[in-house]
C-alpha cells in the first residue's frame, strides 16, 4: 500500500463500495507528455518546408514555446504557431498541425505498467475511460492500444460536448454504466480536469500523477486520495 495525503485509495474504495472506476487517458495511461518535443520538432520540419524564410532564431523560440506551453490552458500547437506568426486556420497552419497529430499517434506509448494494471483492475471493477479531446484525436489513440477491449465504457469529451472539469461528462458515463456517483471513482493526473471534475460530479476523486508532480498543485481541489501506482486501487 502506498499513500500520500494519509488516505488509502483501496480502503476508500472498499468502504464506499466502488464498482465503477473511470480513468483519464492522456498522461494517466498513455505518455502524451513524453512525445511533446518530437511532435513539435516534426511540426517545425513541415513549417520550414512550407515557409522557407522562417528565421532560425524564431524557429528555436517557437520550438521552446511549444514544448513548454501548458497543454490545457494554452495548447502546444497554438503557442508554436503564434510564435512563428502562422495563422492556425490557414492551409499552412493546418498542414503543420496535421503533422503534429500524425506523429503523436505514431510515437505514443503506454505509461509503464498501465496496460497490465488495467487487466488487473478489470477483474474487480467495471472500467471506463473519460478523456478530453476531439474525437479525431482521442479515438485513434484508443484504437492504437486496443483500449476498447480493455474497458467497458469510453467517453470522449468532443463526442458528448462536455469537457472535464464539467461534471456533465461524468454524468454521461454514469448514465451509460447505470450506476450512481456514490459507487464510482475517477482517476487522473490533472487536478484541474480530473479532480475538479470528478468532485463536481460527486465521484470519488483519486489523483494519480505518474510523473510525480508536487502536492502544491492541489490548491482548492483536494482529491479524496492520491496514488503512486494504479495497483494502489486494489491493495490496501
Ligand atoms: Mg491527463
Amino acid at each position: 500500500m502506498t499513500t500520500r495525503g494519509g488516505v488509502s485509495a483501496a480502503k476508500l474504495i472498499e468502504e464506499r463500495g466502488i464498482t465503477l472506476v473511470s480513468l483519464d487517458l492522456d498522461d494517466t495511461l498513455v505518455d502524451s507528455d513524453a512525445v511533446a518535443e518530437v511532435r513539435i520538432r516534426a511540426a517545425l520540419a513541415v513549417a520550414r518546408q512550407l515557409v522557407p524564410d522562417i528565421d532560425p532564431v524564431r524557429a528555436e523560440l517557437a520550438l521552446s514555446e511549444g514544448v513548454h506551453a501548458n497543454p490545457v490552458v494554452v495548447g502546444r500547437m497554438p503557442a508554436f504557431l503564434a510564435t512563428l506568426g502562422i495563422d492556425p486556420k490557414t492551409e499552412t497552419g493546418q498542414a503543420i498541425r496535421a503533422e503534429y497529430n500524425r506523429v503523436l499517434i505514431d510515437e505514443l506509448e503506454w505509461i509503464e505498467g498501465a496496460r497490465d494494471a488495467l487487466l488487473r483492475l478489470r477483474e474487480r471493477f467495471t472500467l471506463a475511460i473519460v478523456t478530453n479531446g476531439p474525437p479525431e484525436m482521442q479515438w485513434p489513440k484508443v484504437r492504437k492500444f486496443g483500449i476498447e477491449s480493455l474497458v467497458d465504457h469510453i467517453v470522449v469529451s468532443g463526442d458528448v460536448g462536455h469537457h472535464k472539469p464539467d461534471p456533465r461528462i461524468f454524468e454521461v458515463l454514469l448514465e451509460r454504466a447505470g450506476v450512481s456517483a456514490s459507487v464510482a471513482a475517477h482517476v487522473g493526473d490533472s487536478i484541474h480536469s480530473d479532480i475538479a471534475g470528478a468532485r463536481a460530479a460527486k465521484l470519488t476523486a483519486i489523483w494519480y500523477p505518474p510523473k510525480k508532480r508536487e502536492p502544491d498543485e492541489i490548491g482548492e481541489h483536494e482529491p479524496d486520495a492520491i496514488i503512486d501506482r494504479l495497483d494502489d486501487l486494489l491493495d490496501g
